[in-house]
C-alpha cells in the first residue's frame, strides 16, 4: 500500500476549512497566522509561499512578515513581543533556519506558548514528553496521522525511527511512546544502524540523508514513513529507496506526496487549535 499523503491532507484540509466557516459564522472572526521570514533563503521562500497560500485557502487570515537577512535580532524579539499581545494574532511560527547572529533559542523561548504553532516552545515540548496536553510539532502529527491510517492500534509494535532532531526524531518518539510503542531512537552514531532498523514493525527516517534505507534494512510486512526531502539534482527523494522497498512493506509514504502536504495541513490545523482555545 502506497499512503497517499495528498489525499489525506485534502480530507484534513477540508475539515479544517468547513470548522472554520462555522466559527466565522458563530463569533464573526478567523485565526490569524503571522509568519516571520529573514532573509532570502530559496526553500524558506516557497515554505513560506506556501503555508500562506494553504491557511488563505481553509479561510484563514495569513500575513508574512518579511525582515532582510541583518535586521537586529532585537527587532525580532519585539516584533514577537507585539504578536503576543495581540488578541486578533493565533498562531506565530518563525521560519528556519534563522540568520547566524540571531538566537534559534531566544525566539523560540519567546513565542507565547499557546501561539505557537511549530510546538517548539520548551513548554509544549515538555508537556508533550510528560503526556500532558501540548501543541505538537507539525510533521511528526502529520506522520502519527498517517501510520493511524494503516493501523488504528499501535500498542506493543516496535517503532524505529532514524534522526533525533527537535523538529522531528525526538516528538515522533513521544507520540509514538504515548500510543504504546517500543521506541528506538537511532542517529548517525548509533552502530548498527541497519539490524536496529530491520527490528521495525514501524519505521520512520527522518535523516536526511537520500536513499538510506535499502530493502534489506527493511522488515516484511512493516509500515515505513519517509519524512527526508532531499533534492538529487532536478529531482527530490526521501530517505527510503522507494522503488526497492515499497514491495516489501505492508505500507510506505512517498516522496512527494507522503509526510510533506500532511505537515502544512498540520500546521493549519494548530492554528485552528490554538484560536478555538482563545476564543471558544
Ligand atoms: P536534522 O536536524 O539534520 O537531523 C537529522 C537527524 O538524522 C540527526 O539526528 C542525525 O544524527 C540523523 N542522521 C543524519 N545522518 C544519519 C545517518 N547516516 N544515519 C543515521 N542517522 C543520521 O534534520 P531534520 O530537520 O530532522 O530533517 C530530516 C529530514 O526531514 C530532512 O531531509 C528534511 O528536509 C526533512 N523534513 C521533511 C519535512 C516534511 O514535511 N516532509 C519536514 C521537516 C523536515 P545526529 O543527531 O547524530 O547528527
Amino acid at each position: 500500500m502506497i499512503i497517499d499523503g495528498k489525499k489525506e491532507a485534502n480530507i484534513l484540509k477540508t475539515e479544517i476549512q468547513k470548522e472554520i466557516s462555522l466559527l466565522k459564522k458563530k463569533i464573526n472572526k478567523v485565526p490569524e497566522l503571522i509568519v516571520i521570514l529573514i532573509g532570502n533563503f530559496e526553500p524558506s521562500q516557497i515554505y513560506v509561499r506556501n503555508k500562506q497560500k494553504v491557511s488563505q485557502e481553509v479561510g484563514m487570515h495569513s500575513k508574512i512578515v518579511k525582515y532582510p537577512e541583518n535586521v537586529s535580532e532585537k527587532e525580532i524579539l519585539n516584533k514577537i513581543k507585539d504578536l503576543n499581545k495581540d488578541d486578533n494574532v493565533s498562531g506565530i511560527l518563525v521560519q528556519l533556519p534563522l540568520p547566524e547572529h540571531i538566537s534559534k533559542e531566544k525566539i523560540i523561548n519567546l513565542i507565547e506558548p499557546s501561539k505557537d504553532v511549530d510546538g517548539f516552545n520548551p513548554l509544549n515540548v515538555g508537556n508533550l514528553a510528560s503526556g500532558f496536553k501540548a501543541i505538537i510539532p507539525c510533521t511528526p502529527m502529520g506522520c502519527l496521522m498517517l501510520i493511524k491510517k494503516v493501523e488504528k492500534n499501535l500498542s506493543g509494535k516496535h517503532a524505529v525511527i532514524v534522526g533525533r532532531s527537535n523538529l522531528n526524531g525526538k516528538p515522533m518518539a513521544q507520540l509514538l511512546l504515548k500510543e504504546n510503542c517500543t521506541v528506538t531512537v537511532v542517529h548517525s552514531k548509533t552502530k548498527n544502524l541497519k539490524q536496529e532498523c530491520c527490528r521495525a514493525d514501524i519505521l520512520v527516517a527522518a535523516a536526511g540523508v537520500a536513499s538510506l534505507i535499502k530493502k534489506d534494512w527493511v522488515k516484511d510486512n512493516s509500515i515505513v514513513i519517509d519524512v527526508g526531502i532531499n533534492r538529487l539534482g532536478d529531482k527530490l527523494v526521501g530517505d527510503v529507496s522507494f522503488e526497492e522497498v515499497k514491495d516489501k512493506v505492508k505500507a510506505i509514504t512517498p516522496v512527494p506526496g507522503g509526510v510533506g502536504p500532511m505537515t502544512i495541513v498540520c500546521l493549519l490545523k494548530n492554528t485552528l487549535e490554538c484560536f478555538k482555545a482563545r476564543w471558544i
